[in-house]
């Protein structure tokens, strides 16, 4: 039981990516709008001596969702437990998480559209009326347990919008979509985390890494690792643009970030002759969970319009043709077939 409330994806890290997780709500770059709302929201509450309305952020992995609940929970003073839907597995489990939360505690469950029905159940009447309802026994014995429980604030993050039951979803005060982000932004969060791993990186280094890390934090951070590894190994003591993009061809990324998956999944769709390819197909053909196709690939992909889903199936766009360096009559050709 323990181990579900202390599990953290926080100490998975090790020292270095703890190192780079802004601690401080400034440090936190881009998704302006987001921290806008919750600054105002944020600010009401404390002044109201209340917890937060409970938050649910949508995004594909790597955006900054748990990154921006620890902010919210230490800009509430509040201590932050961390779970995930598939670590919950009875209705128990959330019951004993949630009796040992204290008041105004932040909650966060990542993946949490992966916690089955019953345990969603238990979480309407925590999250509505800070009480739980639990049954005990079954048939015509069977006897509902009223229990009340401290307020607290659960923040619910999630890869999948659509998967979340709506009862659920509507007992979220406040919904937020994370954006990718913006090269600028990527650029200024590669530069900080260049500070403090003690190896500057220089404007147009900054730049390249920001410009191939695919609009996302995690992959920006992971890039900035590898360059740093050819910056030390040809002892430079800052990160130059011509290191930057040899570290970045070497590691088979491209100038549109995308990487070896990424290329072999826009290329199946440019082969497949204008025909839609369904989710299973690519899945097989790419030796790929579809989860992870659907939920790391897709969205960055669709985002930027090199591969569109249609009613019967995926397709590539002028832009996968772009992209992989086809000349564009072939596009043309293949939407004539349709
Ligand atoms: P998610 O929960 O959406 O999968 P995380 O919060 O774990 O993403 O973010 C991944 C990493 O990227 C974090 O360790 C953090 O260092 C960095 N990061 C994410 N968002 C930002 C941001 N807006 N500014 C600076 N660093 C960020």
């Amino acid at each position: 039981m323990q181990r579900i409330v202390e599990v953290e994806k926080f100490e998975f890290e090790n020292e270095i990516e703890k190192s780079l997780r802004p601690s401080a709500w400034d440090e936190y770059i881009g998704q302006e709008k987001i921290k806008k709302v919750l600054n105002i929201s944020i600010e009401a509450a404390k002044k109201r001596s209340e917890p937060l309305d409970h938050i649910l952020f949508f995004g594909p992995p790597g955006l900054g969702k748990t990154t921006m609940a620890s902010l919210i929970s230490s800009r509430m003073g509040a201590n932050l437990k961390v779970t995930a839907g598939p670590m919950i597995e009875k209705s128990g489990d959330l019951a004993a998480i949630l009796t040992n939360l204290s008041e105004g505690d932040v909650l966060f469950i990542d993946e949490i559209h992966r916690l089955s029905s019953a345990i969603e159940e238990v979480l309407y009447s925590a999250m509505e009326d800070f009480r739980l309802d639990i049954v005990i026994g079954s048939g015509p014995a069977a006897q509902t347990v009223k229990i009340d429980i401290p307020r607290f604030t659960l923040i619910g993050a999630t890869t999948r919008a659509g998967m979340l039951s709506s009862p659920l979803r509507d007992r979220f005060g406040m919904h937020f979509r994370m954006q990718f982000y913006e090269p600028s932004e990527l650029a200024k969060i590669v530069q900080n985390a260049g500070i403090k791993l003690g190896k500057e990186c220089d404007d147009k280094a900054a730049n390249e890494i920001a410009l191939r890390s695919r609009g996302t934090p995690r992959i920006a951070l992971r890039l900035l690792k590898r360059v740093r590894d050819f910056s030390d190994y040809k002892n430079e003591e800052k990160i130059v643009f011509e290191t930057a993009k040899e570290a970045l061809n070497e590691l088979g990324i491209n100038e549109y970030g995308f990487d070896e998956m990424d290329l072999k999944l826009l290329s199946l769709l440019v082969e497949s002759g204008g025909k839609p390819l369904g989710l299973n197909t690519l899945s097989a053909a790419l030796s790929e969970d579809s989860d992870t196709i659907e939920d790391v690939y897709e969205p960055y992909l669709l985002a930027n319009g090199f591969l569109e889903r249609t009613a019967r199936g995926r397709m590539a766009t002028f832009k996968t043709f772009d992209a992989l360096g086809l000349p564009r009559i072939q596009t043309q050709n293949i939407f004539d077939l349709d």
